[in-house]
């Protein structure tokens, strides 16, 4: 048993479980990747390019945030959203696990370049106030890198990203698992109420107003601790 071993079988069975629940966009495929921190300078990923049900807790990589290869996995490569996952958790020391999938509901919002607001109370305090579009860019370029680090001092849990799929973070894995499934349950529910065509209410600005409060001091409160 390595002293990773943990983490890493704590992310294949998150990848497992997003797998199967289709999160991924393909059952066969191997788009979307899932991290965990370990500390303050490295991280447990996915690697690139294998497929989900073929995976041993093995293969999941350990890459430092500069993405450094700290423990030698002979077979398999980090995911090449690595960077994208290292700057996450470079700016928001309450991220302890991220998962980036290719899911359908929330997919649909990338394309219409649409942001999700707040609809829910209980999704909203979770998510953030609002579920922003991170511009386009190339999968695993710098570009990408930079795009999702501009839009990370909103403090939400989730985002969009344009023309790709989401993120979801969460102070651990469960959380950001749970955080990609209630970003799912909310776009599908925005986008059939979208398709009435009707007038939508969302929660009212004194809520949000609260909800950017609660996300703001959970980010202090990790900074305090870190
Ligand atoms: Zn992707």
């Amino acid at each position: 048993m390595t002293k990773y071993e943990n983490y890493k079988k704590n992310v294949l069975e998150a990848s497992l479980w997003l797998s199967q629940q289709g999160y991924f966009g393909s059952h066969r495929g191997s788009g979307g990747n899932v991290s965990v921190r370990i500390n303050e300078t490295v991280m447990a990923i996915t690697p690139s390019s294998a497929k989900y049900q073929e995976l041993l807790a093995e293969d999941i990589c350990v890459v430092g945030f500069d993405l450094s290869v700290i423990e030698e996995n002979n077979k398999l490569k980090p995911s090449v959203e690595a960077g994208m996952h290292s700057i996450i958790y470079r700016n928001r020391p309450d991220v302890n696990a991220i998962v980036h999938t290719h899911q359908i509901y929330g997919s649909v919002f990338g394309l219409i370049n649409t942001p999700i607001p707040a609809l829910f109370d209980e999704v909203a305090f979770s998510l953030g106030q609002m579920v922003e579009i991170v511009p386009y860019a190339l999968s695993g370029s710098p570009d990408l890198v930079n795009n999702v680090a501009g839009k990370l001092s909103n403090n939400a849990n989730a985002y969009i990203l344009q023309n790709h799929g989401i993120l979801a973070l969460g102070k651990n894995l469960d959380k950001a698992v749970l955080n990609a499934e209630l970003l799912e349950k909310i776009a599908h529910i925005y986008y059939m109420a979208l398709s009435t065509g009707k007038h939508i209410d969302t929660l009212p600005e004194s809520i949000v107003e609260v909800v950017k409060i609660v996300r703001d001091n959970e980010v202090q409160q990790a900074m305090g601790k870190k």
